[in-house]
Formats: C-alpha cells, sequence, structure tokens
C-alpha cells in the first residue's frame, strides 16, 4: 500500500507557511479530528481509490479532455491548452470533490449530507452525488442567491435536496456557510461537504486532493500529446480556489511550470467593488481557516462582488495565500469588463461558451504577454449555461453583436 503524501507544502497542523491551521469552536473538535483521521486512513485505500476512479470515469466522463485551441493559438501566438472541467458531469470541476467527499462520508457510515452554496454550482453537484448513493441532502443558500440562481434551486430540489434559503447578513454565501457550520455543530452525525479549498484542516488538503485528478490527467495528456509532461504555465482562477488547487497540485514542486491565479476584481480592486482577496485583504480568520480576508481595520468582513458568483467570496483558501505571498504564484486581478470580453473572445473563436468564473482565467491572455513556443494550459472551471442571463444582459451594454 502506497503511503498518503501530500505534494503540497503542509505541515502537521494543517499550514501552508502561516495559513491554514484549524480555528474552530470547542463543539466542532471531535467532528474535525474524526474527519481527519477518515482522511488520512481511506485517502491510502485501495478500495476507495478504486471506487473513487471508476465514477470518475464512468459517471463524471473523466479524463477531460486537453484541447490545443489552434484559433485562440493564433489569435495570441501562443500554444494554448484548454483543460475541459466544463464537459463534466454537472459541468464544471465541484463533482470531483462532491464524489470523493461523499465517498467518504459512506465510509464513516454517515447518512446525511450538509452543503453550502453561492451559484448553487456545489449544491447541485453534492445534491446530485447523494441521489446517485442514497443520502439526504441540505443545501444552506443565502436568500439572495436562491432568487437570482433559480435554475439551480430547482435542480437541487428536483435531485431530492432540501434548500434552506438564509436570511442573515448579506444573505450570500459567507452566511451560508456560516448556517452551514452552525448546523454541523447541531448534528454531529452529519457530514460537511465544503465545496471548496476552504474551512478548518483537513479540508483544503482533502478538497485539494480530490481535485488533483485535473493536474494528473493534464500531466498524462501533454506527455501523449507533445511529449512533455510539465507545461510553461498553468493558469486557473480562484474562488475559495479548488480549481486552481487541482490544476496546479502536480506542478507546485516543479519551479518551472509558472502557475498564475485569477482573482476577481469585480469593478476594480480599489472600486469598493471587489473579491480580489490577495489583493486587497489582509491576514485574518475566516470559516476556520488563518488566511488573507477582506475585511475592514477592526476586523469586520468586508462584502465582496463580482459578477461570477462563484469568485464572490471575501476569503481565499490557505494554500493559494501561501503561493500568493511566497511568489510560487502570480496573481492576477480580473475585472467584470475583461471576463466579459475573454468570454466573448473563446466563444467567437472555438464555440465554448464558459461559465464567468472561467472567463477569468481566460482574461489572463489579454493581460500578460506569452512567447510564441510557451506551452500554456488554462483551466476551464465550467461551462457558461448557468451564466446565460448574465452574459446576454451585460454583453449588450459592452458593442457586442448578439
Ligand atoms: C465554484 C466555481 C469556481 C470557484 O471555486 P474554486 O473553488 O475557486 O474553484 C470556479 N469555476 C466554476 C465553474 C465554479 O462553479
Amino acid at each position: 500500500m502506497k503511503k498518503y503524501r501530500s505534494l503540497l507544502p503542509i505541515d502537521e497542523e494543517g499550514y501552508y507557511g502561516r495559513f491554514g491551521g484549524a480555528y474552530i469552536p470547542e463543539i466542532l473538535h471531535s467532528n474535525v479530528r474524526n474527519l481527519r483521521e477518515a482522511f488520512y486512513r481511506y485517502v491510502d485505500d485501495e478500495d476507495f481509490q478504486k471506487e473513487f476512479d471508476a465514477l470518475m470515469r464512468d459517471y463524471v466522463g473523466r479524463p477531460s479532455p486537453l484541447y490545443r485551441a489552434d484559433r485562440l493559438s493564433a489569435l495570441y501566438g501562443t500554444n494554448i491548452y484548454l483543460k475541459r472541467e466544463d464537459l463534466n458531469h454537472t459541468g464544471a470541476h465541484k463533482i470531483n470533490n462532491a464524489i470523493g467527499s461523499a465517498l467518504l462520508a459512506k465510509r464513516m457510515g454517515k447518512h446525511r449530507i450538509i452543503a453550502e452554496t453561492g451559484a448553487g454550482q456545489h449544491g447541485v453537484a453534492t445534491a446530485t452525488v447523494c441521489a446517485l448513493m442514497g443520502l439526504e441532502c441540505v443545501v444552506y443558500m443565502g436568500a439572495t442567491d436562491v432568487a437570482r440562481q433559480q435554475p439551480n434551486v430547482e435542480r437541487m430540489k428536483m435531485l431530492g435536496a432540501k434548500v434552506v434559503p438564509v436570511q442573515s447578513g448579506n444573505k450570500t454565501l459567507k452566511d451560508a456557510t456560516n448556517e452551514a457550520i452552525r448546523d454541523w455543530c447541531c448534528n454531529p452525525d452529519s457530514f460537511y461537504i465544503i465545496g471548496s479549498t476552504v474551512g478548518p484542516h483537513p479540508y483544503p488538503e482533502m478538497v485539494a486532493h480530490f481535485q488533483s485528478v485535473i493536474s494528473k490527467e493534464i500531466k498524462d495528456q501533454l506527455r501523449s500529446q507533445i511529449g512533455r509532461e510539465n507545461p510553461d504555465y498553468v493558469v486557473a482562477c480562484v474562488g475559495g480556489g479548488s480549481n486552481a488547487a487541482g490544476a496546479f497540485y502536480h506542478f507546485v514542486n516543479h519551479p518551472e511550470v509558472k502557475l498564475i491565479a485569477a482573482e476577481a476584481a469585480g469593478k476594480g480592486i480599489n472600486s469598493g467593488e471587489t473579491a480580489a482577496t490577495i489583493h486587497a485583504g489582509s491576514e485574518g480568520i475566516i470559516h476556520g481557516a488563518r488566511t488573507l480576508v477582506m475585511q475592514t481595520d477592526d476586523g469586520q468582513i468586508v462584502e465582496p462582488y463580482s459578477i461570477s458568483a462563484g469568485l464572490d467570496y471575501p476569503g481565499i483558501g490557505p494554500l493559494h495565500a501561501f503561493l500568493a505571498t511566497s511568489g510560487r504564484a502570480e496573481v492576477m486581478a480580473v475585472t467584470d469588463a475583461e471576463a466579459l470580453d475573454a468570454a466573448m473572445t473563446l466563444t467567437r473563436n472555438e464555440g465554448i461558451i464558459p461559465a464567468l468564473e472561467s472567463a477569468h482565467a481566460l482574461a489572463v491572455l489579454d493581460k500578460k504577454h506569452f512567447r510564441e513556443d510557451d506551452i500554456v494550459v488554462i483551466n476551464v472551471s465550467g461551462r457558461g449555461d448557468k451564466d446565460m442571463h448574465t452574459y446576454l444582459y451585460s454583453l449588450q451594454y459592452r458593442d457586442v453583436s448578439l
């Protein structure tokens, strides 16, 4: 049996440098300890890995293609490869983690799953997996998000999940997360599936592990397509950081592979309407981890803003706080307008409508110069179906003929 060894720079207590850890109330200590023990036990288990791999292949449809985008490459004068997470079942990378986490829940004998969701993508992925495995599913969602993400709410309900609208705070993702944590405190027999590389240790590490299938496939696919497994650049958007963690994972220890994280600048990093946590945040604690947080001088969380609901979070996973502050990853702040333009460019040149989140990663092509012989892999974290309403509404102001 192969012993689990993280490829990420994490210590025993779950810190990446000074970021991470588990800042939780006493009442959650045993829940988190049990989860940590189960994760480290089953992550090494051959049957567990076999079941995970089979579902990735036969249910999710993996490996997702690595597609050389010829017209986009010609347009930008470089070699662009798109990792097509948009082609996964349910339309994004979130299903990878939902399946891994639900398998772990089953091994731990849990029957009730709790999740939080913002745009509804993680809620849909979790509700899907609960239907698949016969688990009870409760999804917390801010009341504002329930109203603006109606199709995903309907999907979750059809899948059998109970969607609980949260009325506190700004009624968005941060408030839904608070409520999910509160539920977990009262119901320690439930399993909490977090949708990103955030939360107390072991969540960031566990979610990164389940998502690492992305970079594992990129390596195999590059090797067979071009005869080298390491690209020059890997680019991904970061909300909490799970698709970026998955796309970076197997390259973190290869400094010749440059990592670029695209965060959501909203209307600009100094506009007061932004979700660019790495540019605009400072060290603090949010949802159980020490990381970078958008906060006032006296530690109140500042409400984030982005056109993309999946990037609209006032924190960032501790791994990315570490990669950014240590200089291992370059972080670019992409505005709403830049993301919309990038979405149009991909759509009209390659016939792929990306999720608004993924469009932030694609916008890096307009902001950074790549060389003619560079190999640039961009993670297309999800598809744009859920964003059609926003696209059509926003593009009419941007000189785009539709
Ligand atoms: C949720 C989501 C994101 C942002 O979450 P990460 O954990 O940062 O990956 C990005 N893209 C899509 C399509 C999403 O649904």
